[in-house]
């Protein structure tokens, strides 16, 4: 493959070259932290699982001293984009103390240039993915319809025709999974109850384009951010609400390349919620006792360093105990279900991944774990029924539903 042809890695070469090949990034840590590279570690410790095995054949590429090859995606597919490989990274500016080495943005370019130029190298779940967000407007092949279910019944306002403060965003993954959908209905019971001024978009709600982007199809992802911003920018609201940890990332954070900036603030709702809690806006009625440990979703913790507003709401929570499991804040280990690898190969290898996490939780003494992002749950649910004594999981939403009395 020519240079010309790897026109995102190239764009992104300083940081292969960055790289000191010290090895930190697959190594094993400290008590605090058991593993790094939760790919290399599900996968019997080959050197290419890992960041710096990838950033060897990034540069081989670069240098044209490797040719792409289905092999080649593959391996640069098993990667979460988690971006442990990139807290822990031994290249550090001295200046600025930050890494001086991006992995999951060089994974992302790779995938781009292979999925621009190579298309047949890509797994087809990527591109059944790719198809369905040109013919739905998401990613998992749902109609459109699918999006207006949760607020049946609720009598929201609508973001495009009355007058709003906030808009909540439900994202695709919550309203297309029948498990989920409940997620919404509650958050947006929770809101009411607080008294905020809110609305939503329903079947008008479009895709942020996140999975898309993580998977390298750029151009794509490229497009919707210029329309959604059009959209969103139009609709008068002065705050966006998230409930999806990669909705969050992407909005708050890619959405601000698109050259258009994105008028409203933007929040996750673990964010919003802890301030409610804060103002007294969000009473308590009812008791769960229960220990639970938090997992800091890779997107809206060590990404975005949004650490302490859902601890501060699982403290407040009447009979909730919270313990620190390890790998915990910027260490968080990745659920397994990150960069487009819940869909691939039937997520199998997503699901080692993810019990690799929860034994964890067990560790640390807790009953159940807690996460705020719909891909953590989805993934770790399924991780957790095959345990050997299944473990629960919770979204933060559920357990402030039930404190704060749910459907009443
Ligand atoms: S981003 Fe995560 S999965 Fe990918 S190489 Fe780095 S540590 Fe491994
Ligand atoms: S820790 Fe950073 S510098 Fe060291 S091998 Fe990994 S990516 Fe390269």
């Amino acid at each position: 493959m020519g240079k010309k042809e790897m026109k995102a890695l190239s764009a992104v070469s300083h940081f292969v070259y960055n790289c000191r090949k010290c090895g930190l990034c697959g190594s094993k840590c400290t008590a605090k932290l058991p593993y790094v590279c939760p790919i290399k570690e599900a996968t019997g410790g080959f050197e290419h699982s890992s960041a710096r095995g990838k950033i060897i054949l990034a540069q081989g590429l670069l240098e044209g001293k490797i040719t792409p090859s289905r092999e080649l995606a593959e391996i640069i597919f098993h990667c979460t984009l988690c971006g442990n490989c990139q807290t822990q990274c031994g290249s550090i500016d001295n200046a600025t103390g930050l890494p001086l080495v991006d992995t999951p943005r060089i994974i992302e370019a790779i995938r781009a240039d292979l999925l621009r130029e190579y298309p047949e190298f890509i797994d087809r779940a990527y591109q059944t993915m790719i198809t369905s967000t040109s013919q739905y407007d998401n990613p998992w092949g749902i109609s459109r319809a699918t999006k207006e279910r949760w607020p049946k019944g609720l009598s929201l306002k609508d973001a495009q025709n009355e007058s709003h403060e906030v808009l909540l965003f439900a994202g695709c993954t919550i309203p297309s999974n029948p498990s989920l959908e409940s997620r919404a209905r509650k958050a947006a019971l929770i809101l009411k109850k607080a008294g905020v001024d809110f609305a939503v978009l329903g079947r008008k709600e479009p895709c942020c384009g996140s999975v898309q982007k993580r998977v390298g199809a750029i151009d794509l992802a490229q497009e919707m951010m210029k329309n959604n911003i059009t959209l969103l920018n139009n609709l008068g609201s002065s705050t966006i609400i998230t409930l999806c940890a990669g909705c969050y990332h992407m909005l708050k954070h890619d959405y601000q390349t698109a050259g258009t900036p994105l008028k409203p603030k933007v929040y996750h709702f673990v964010e919003f919620l802890s301030q409610l809690i804060k103002k007294g806006k969000l009473p308590f009625k009812k008791k769960k006792t229960l220990t639970v440990t938090y997992h800091d979703p890779c997107h809206l913790g060590r990404t975005m360093r949004i650490f302490d507003p859902p601890r501060e709401i699982l403290k407040a929570l009447p009979g909730i105990t919270l313990v620190e499991r390890v790998a915990t804040r910027e260490n968080t280990i990745c659920c397994g279900a990150g960069g487009g690898m819940r869909i691939l190969e039937g997520g199998i290898l997503a699901e080692e991944i993810g019990k690799a996490a929860l034994e964890m939780v067990r560790d640390a003494g807790a009953e159940a774990l807690v996460t705020a992002c719909p891909f953590c749950e989805l993934n770790l649910e399924a991780a957790a029924k095959n345990l050997v004594s299944p473990l629960a999981v919770y979204d933060i939403t559920d357990l402030v539903s039930e404190c704060s009395g749910g459907e009443e």
